[in-house]
């Protein structure tokens, strides 16, 4: 089919906002003063919110666009324990304790946010569906059964191999080597999640006010005076809550974290039957690539939704439509057919040691740099960095204090991005 047909009637905007619209808040004039501004209204913001307010403190929270507009309402809504890193290179880097720690706080993440769903009562189609994790070529098997088979003590998840003979049983494909089933991950409705965390912060007492950009934060003694699109203010606490879309605003962590475009496109409903030929265990799926493909079917399972980086520099999903397209048919040859009714893209922030980043500088905190996943760890150090913000002990992770390197001359600008995609994608395509 050719990209015009393809791309008939597509929307460029997520699928998700087609079942939950973007939230319209009430045209609230702002505060002079507040306890506690955060800045930016995802997952982390809301959580660290949430916190907030519901410990008593007066919480204002302002995005530059409409609440979630960010990679909140825009993800995949796979749920994983999402710390890239393995034990061995945490050990070597912050020696075994701190590793097991990073790691261990990796998976509380997972059953935290499982568990204050059920307690929240959020309607987002969460479920443990677990993901098939497919190797791309032999040599990545292997590598996935050794991980399997030797799971450093005391952080062991529950985990199968899939032998290639066996793959169908998890995925309508040929094109991997099988893969590992990680039978914890879960997989939801990312707006419906976001939508059930806005109406909980707002019913804890805190203000979110949309299309209201901060533009500039000044120390005044003990507070911060914050210059925004709809007046300035005072706030005894800010937390930067901007991952993907840091900017000017904070120069220091604009300089530690690496916005990437992350792409994802949804087909036109499929032909009766075919969903259940294509992911029969309705599994959250990626696989060992570096420049990764991540999928799964829609909470209805009448859509595929495909994900991944299709170009070397940031592009419209317009353009990185009909590319990811053809990505998924190289997978799925009976896709070739079938129509893209959506396709966008979000900014997610990546940091050079690949690890997410909370605690403060200056006075300001700050939580991001979730690395490309951030579903289950935003909202959980989002939370965290809510509580350090109280004063809580229970606020304490064990990142803190970890140095947040940057690089010299990087600002911001990626430059290095488009030659380390493309040395990235002839690796993972060379033969082994
Ligand atoms: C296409 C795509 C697929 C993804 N899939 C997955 C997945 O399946 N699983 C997973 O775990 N993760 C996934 N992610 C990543 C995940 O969505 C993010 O890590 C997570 O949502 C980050 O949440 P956040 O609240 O920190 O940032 P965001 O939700 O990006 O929110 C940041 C907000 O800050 C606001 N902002 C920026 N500057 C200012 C300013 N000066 N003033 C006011 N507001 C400002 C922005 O408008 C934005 O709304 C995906 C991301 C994308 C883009």
């Amino acid at each position: 089919m050719n990209p015009t047909d393809l791309m008939q009637d597509c929307k460029p905007t997520p699928l998700w906002w087609d079942h939950v619209p973007r939230p319209v808040l009430p045209d609230a004039r702002l505060p002079a003063t507040v306890d506690v501004l955060v800045i930016g209204a995802g997952y982390t913001g809301l959580h660290a919110a949430l916190q907030t307010a519901r410990g008593g403190r007066s919480t204002l929270v302002i995005d530059a666009e409409d609440a979630g507009w960010g990679c909140s309402t825009r993800n995949g809504g796979q749920v994983s324990t999402s710390i890239k890193p393995t034990y061995d290179d945490l050990a070597r880097r912050h020696g075994a304790q701190r590793a097991f720690d990073i790691l261990r706080e990796g998976q509380q993440s997972l059953a935290w946010i499982a568990d204050f769903i059920a307690k929240e009562g959020i309607d987002c189609d969460f479920g443990q569906v677990g993901r098939f994790h497919a190797a791309h070529n032999a040599a990545q098997y292997e590598a996935l059964a050794a991980k399997v088979a030797h799971q450093p003590k005391g952080l062991e998840v529950r985990a199968h191999m899939v032998a290639r003979s066996e793959q169908r049983s998890e995925l309508g494909s040929d094109a991997y080597w099988g893969g590992v089933v990680y039978e914890q991950h879960c997989s939801m409705h990312p707006a419906r999640y976001h939508q059930g965390l806005l109406e909980r912060v707002l019913a804890a007492g805190a203000q979110v006010t949309p299309r209201c950009p901060a533009s500039a934060i000044d120390k005044q003694g003990q507070q911060f005076q914050v210059r925004t699109a709809r007046g300035t203010l005072l706030a005894r606490n800010v937390v930067v809550a901007t991952n993907g879309y840091t900017g000017k605003l904070t120069p220091w962590l604009q300089r530690r974290v690496i916005p990437i475009g992350s792409y994802m496109i949804a087909t036109e409903p499929l032909p009766d039957g075919m969903m259940d030929r294509l992911i029969p265990k309705n599994r959250i799926v990626s696989d060992t690539r570096k420049v990764v493909y991540y999928y799964r079917s829609s909470p209805d399972r009448q859509r595929i939704l495909f994900g991944g980086r299709v170009s070397h520099r940031e592009t419209d999903p317009r353009v990185s439509g009909p590319k990811l397209h053809a990505d998924m048919v190289k997978l799925f040859p009976e896709l070739a057919s079938v129509r893209i009714s959506h396709s966008w893209c979000g900014l997610v922030a990546y940091t050079f040691d690949e690890l997410m980043h909370l605690g403060q500088h200056d006075g300001l905190h700050y939580a991001m740099g979730y690395c490309g996943a951030g579903v289950g760890t935003a909202s959980y150090f989002g939370m965290r960095i809510g509580q350090q913000v109280l004063g809580l002990q229970e606020g304490c992770t064990a990142l803190d204090g970890l140095a947040f390197q940057t690089r010299p001359l990087y600002t911001g600008n990626p430059w290095f991005l488009a030659p380390s995609v493309a040395y990235y994608r002839w690796r993972d395509n060379r033969p082994v």
